[in-house]
């Protein structure tokens, strides 16, 4: 008997096991957080410092859990016709609760007449979030970030900008490489999950960066020309 799966179905399964592992590891996980905070309150002064290590350590492990979930189930996604405007004016909240918090500044340049385009929300907004969470984390107090739209015929493009640290070359080369980090609690698995969204949408994915001047991100979003008729609306 040949037993074959075919490509999405493979994909599917992968992604069935992740959510499964996932789950089993996020329980227990979640139960020792839980005895961790008992402890602290019957522990001496002196271990409090152990406790945040220790806290911040499963903090961790649970980003890494909940990106490589992502990642995993990446196979297939259905589109549907969306405002990327929409999309992103949604987002724009938690952007500026989180910039708020560091001193930052979020600024939205949105292009007039956007056509209409297929995609992935919840997809897409994880792309927008994962590049502004970046942006921010490369900055100083006082820096901003800047959330562009572009339209220019056949293609819509996202410019995700900042006045952070800029990008070395090692950076610009590993940058999608799973796991690669140069932070203390990151996971190296948001510029992965980013491509891998971008290139579910038939997009392209490209940076603009120098160390010191900051990074732009620019994330093209192909159309159909033919149904320019088709406009969200502004
Ligand atoms: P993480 O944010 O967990 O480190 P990512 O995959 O999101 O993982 O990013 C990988 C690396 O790319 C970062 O550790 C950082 O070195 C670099 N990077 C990504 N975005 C920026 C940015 N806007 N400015 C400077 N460096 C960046
Ligand atoms: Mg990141």
């Amino acid at each position: 008997i040949r037993s074959e799966l075919d490509h999405v179905e493979r994909l599917t399964l992968v992604g069935q096991m992740a959510a499964g592992i996932t789950h089993e590891i996020r329980n227990p996980m979640a139960v020792v957080r839980g005895f961790l905070q008992l402890m602290r309150e019957k522990s001496t002064p002196d271990m409090d410092s152990y406790y945040q290590i220790v806290m911040d350590e499963l903090d961790r492990a649970n980003s890494i859990i909940t990106d490589f979930l992502s990642l995993a189930q990446s196979g297939i996604s259905s589109k549907e016709d969306s405002n990327l405007h929409d999309v992103i004016e949604e987002l724009a909240p938690l952007l500026w609760a989180d910039a708020n918090l560091r001193g930052q500044i979020v600024e939205l340049k949105l292009c007039d007449s956007l056509p209409v385009l297929r995609l992935n929300v919840k997809e897409i907004k994880q792309l927008v979030l994962n590049l502004g969470r970046n942006a921010m984390e490369a900055m100083d107090p006082k820096g901003v970030l800047t959330l562009e739209t572009r339209c220019e015929s056949g293609k819509v493009e996202l410019l995700v900008r900042d006045t952070g640290s800029g990008m070395s070359e090692t950076e610009l080369e590993k940058m999608f490489i799973p796991f690669f980090t140069t932070k203390d609690q990151g996971t190296g698995l948001g510029l992965p999950l980013c491509l891998s969204i971008v290139e579910r949408h038939g997009g392209a994915i490209s940076v603009d960066s120098s160390a010191g001047a900051g990074t732009v991100f620019i994330v093209s979003f192909p159309y159909e020309t033919k149904e320019k008729a088709t406009y969200a609306e502004a």
